[in-house]
C-alpha cells in the first residue's frame, strides 16, 4: 500500500460526527468545520459543527448515564482503561500520524505525545481500584469519623489544539477511573485525534453515554448553556488564561468544581556552575517541544552573566541547525505553527524585542511559502523587557542575564503566571534553595521536559487551579463525603 493510500484509509476511519449516547451522528444544524493541515493549509476532513442543542443533548446523555456508571466496579472501569491503553499503543503510528497531520509537530514528537498520552490510561487504570476512604475516632472519643469518595458527576471537558491526544487522556482517564460521565469538546483546530480516541474508548467497552463528544466552531455560545445547567457538576479546561477567566466566571453560577490548566511563562535559570551542554540541551527541549507551543515552554531564559555569551553562542548554533518542515516528513525537527495568526504574533514579538534593545542572534523571520513556518530564533534582550511578560507560544528564545541568585529568583517570580520553571546548576544546596523560592507549580532541575503521567501537572497564580496526573489527578474527579457515626 502506498503511503498516500494508507493516509486516506486512516482518515476514512476517523468518525466526523458528534458522539451522543454511544451513537455518532451529524450536528443538528448539519453544519461542518474544515480541519486543516497547518503545513499546507489544505482541508483534511470536515467534522460536525455542533451547537448549543447538541451540547445539551450530550449533557442529557451524560446525566442519564451517571448513576449506573458510578455504580460500576472500580475493576471494570480499570479494565476499560487498560484495554484502551493497549489499543492506543497498538495504534501508536496511526495516532502519531494523525497528530502530526492536523497539528503539525514532527512525527517523532507525536510518537512521544502518544506514549505520554497512553500512560494516563495505564496510570489511572491502576488508580481506579485504589480509591479509598478513612476511619478514625474523634479526638474526644465520642464518635467515629468515616470518609468515603464519590464521583463528582457529569463533567464538561474543554481541550486545546497543542496536544490533541494527551490533553484528552489526561482528563478522560481520571474521570473514567473515578466514575464520572463526560461531555468532551476538543479544539476545533485539531479534533480528529480526539474523535478517533473517543471511538477507540467505545470499542474498549465504555458504556454508551459515559463519554459524549461535540465539536464546534462556536465554543463560547455552545458551552454556555451547560455551565448554567444544574446537572453539570464540573468543568475542566486547558487553554489560555483569557478564556479560563471567562469560564471561571460562568462556572460561578452553579458553583462548579473546576480544574484549570491555563497559560505559563516559564523561566529557565542557568547558573554559572551549570553543565552548559546539559543546559543548552535542556533549553532546546524546553523551548522547542511543539515549536514552543506548550504552556510549559521556556519563555524567559535567564543566564548568569559570566556564562551568557557562551550559552547564547551554543544555543544559537543548535537552534539554527534544526530542520524546519512539514511534521510528517522524515528528518524534520521543527514543524509549522498552528495558524497564520501565530506567525503574525511571532513577528510582532521579534519587533517588540528589537524595540526594547534586543538583538537577534539567529532566525527572526517567517519562512516564505505554504504553511505557517517560523525560523527557530534566539534573541539577547534585557531580562526585564516587557515583551517577555507575554506567553510567546512560538520558537523564540529570549536570553536575559542576571548577576546574583536573589536577582534570578526575583526575575523568575516577576510574572502573573506560575506553571513550569527550570533550573540548571550542579550545586545541590543552591538548587534546593532556588526550588523552594520559585513560585511555580512545577520545577525541572537539569532537564527541560518534566511532564509525566505519574506526576502532578499544574500551576499556581494565573496558571490555574488543580492538578492533572499523579496521585492528585483522580482527586479532581472525586468528592469526599464524611460520615459521623455514633460510637
Ligand atoms: P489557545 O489559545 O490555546 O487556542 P483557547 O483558550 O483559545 O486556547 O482555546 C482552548 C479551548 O477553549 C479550545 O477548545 C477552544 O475552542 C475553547 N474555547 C475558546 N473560547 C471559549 C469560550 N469562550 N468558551 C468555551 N470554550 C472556549
Amino acid at each position: 500500500m502506498t503511503a498516500e493510500r494508507a493516509a486516506d484509509d486512516l482518515l476514512a476511519g476517523v468518525p466526523t460526527g458528534v458522539l451522543i449516547d454511544g451513537v455518532w451522528r451529524d450536528a443538528r444544524g448539519g453544519a461542518r468545520i474544515g480541519v486543516e493541515d497547518p503545513s499546507t493549509g489544505k482541508v483534511l476532513l470536515e467534522v460536525a459543527d455542533g451547537d448549543a442543542a447538541d451540547m445539551v443533548a450530550a449533557l442529557d446523555a451524560a446525566a442519564a448515564a451517571q448513576a449506573s456508571w458510578a455504580a460500576t466496579s472500580p475493576r471494570d472501569r480499570a479494565e476499560i482503561l487498560r484495554r484502551a491503553f493497549d489499543e492506543v499503543v497498538r495504534r501508536a503510528d496511526d495516532f502519531a500520524w494523525l497528530i502530526s497531520t492536523e497539528m503539525g509537530k514532527p512525527l517523532a514528537e507525536s510518537a512521544g505525545e502518544v506514549r505520554y498520552a497512553a500512560e494516563f490510561l495505564r496510570w489511572f487504570s491502576e488508580e481506579a481500584p485504589r480509591i479509598s476512604g478513612s476511619w478514625r475516632r474523634s479526638p474526644e472519643g465520642t464518635s467515629r469519623l468515616l470518609t468515603m469518595k464519590a464521583p463528582v458527576g457529569p463533567t464538561l471537558m474543554i481541550t486545546p489544539w497543542n496536544f490533541p491526544l494527551a490533553m484528552a487522556t489526561r482528563k478522560v482517564a481520571p474521570a473514567v477511573a473515578a466514575g464520572c460521565t463526560m461531555v468532551l469538546k476538543p479544539s476545533e483546530l485539531t479534533p480528529l485525534t480526539s474523535l478517533l480516541f473517543a471511538d477507540l474508548l467505545q470499542q474498549a467497552g465504555l458504556p454508551a453515554g459515559v463519554l459524549n463528544v461535540v465539536t464546534t466552531s462556536r465554543a463560547g455560545e455552545a458551552t454556555l448553556p451547560l455551565l448554567g445547567d444544574p446537572r453539570l457538576r464540573k468543568l475542566t479546561f486547558t487553554g489560555s488564561t483569557a478564556v479560563g477567566r471567562i469560564l471561571l466566571s460562568a462556572a460561578s453560577e452553579q458553583v462548579l468544581r473546576t480544574s484549570m490548566e491555563l497559560g505559563g511563562n516559564a523561566p529557565l535559570l542557568v547558573f554559572d556552575d551549570a553543565d552548559l551542554d546539559v543546559a543548552v540541551q535542556g533549553a532546546l527541549d524546553a523551548k522547542m517541544r511543539n515549536v514552543g507551543q506548550a504552556c510549559t515552554a521556556a519563555n524567559r531564559l535567564l543566564v548568569h552573566e559570566s556564562v551568557a555569551e557562551e550559552f547564547s553562542r551554543r544555543l544559537s548554533a543548535a537552534m539554527s541547525g534544526l530542520v524546519v518542515g512539514p511534521g510528517v516528513e522524515p528528518g524534520v525537527q521543527v514543524g509549522p505553527l498552528i495558524d497564520a495568526r501565530a506567525v503574525d504574533k511571532a513577528e510582532r514579538l521579534v519587533d517588540a524585542a528589537r524595540a526594547e534593545g534586543g538583538e537577534v542572534l539567529t532566525g527572526g523571520h517567517a519562512v516564505p511559502g505554504d504553511g505557517h513556518f517560523f525560523e527557530p530564533t534566539v534573541l539577547r534582550a534585557p531580562a526585564t523587557a516587557a515583551f517577555v511578560q507575554e506567553e510567546i507560544f512560538g520558537p523564540i528564545a529570549p536570553i536575559g542575564t542576571f548577576a546574583e541568585t536573589d536577582e534570578a529568583v526575583a526575575l523568575a517570580n516577576s510574572s502573573s503566571y506560575g506553571l513550569a520553571s527550570y533550573v540548571f546548576s550542579r550545586d545541590l544546596s543552591r538548587v534546593l534553595d532556588v526550588v523552594e523560592r520559585l513560585e511555580f507549580g512545577m520545577v525541572g532541575v537539569n532537564q527541560g521536559v518534566i511532564s509525566n503521567a505519574a506526576a502532578p501537572f499544574g500551576g499556581i497564580k494565573q496558571s490555574g487551579l488543580g492538578r492533572e496526573g499523579g496521585a492528585e489527578g483522580i482527586e479532581e474527579y472525586l468528592e469526599t463525603k464524611y460520615v459521623g457515626l455514633a460510637p
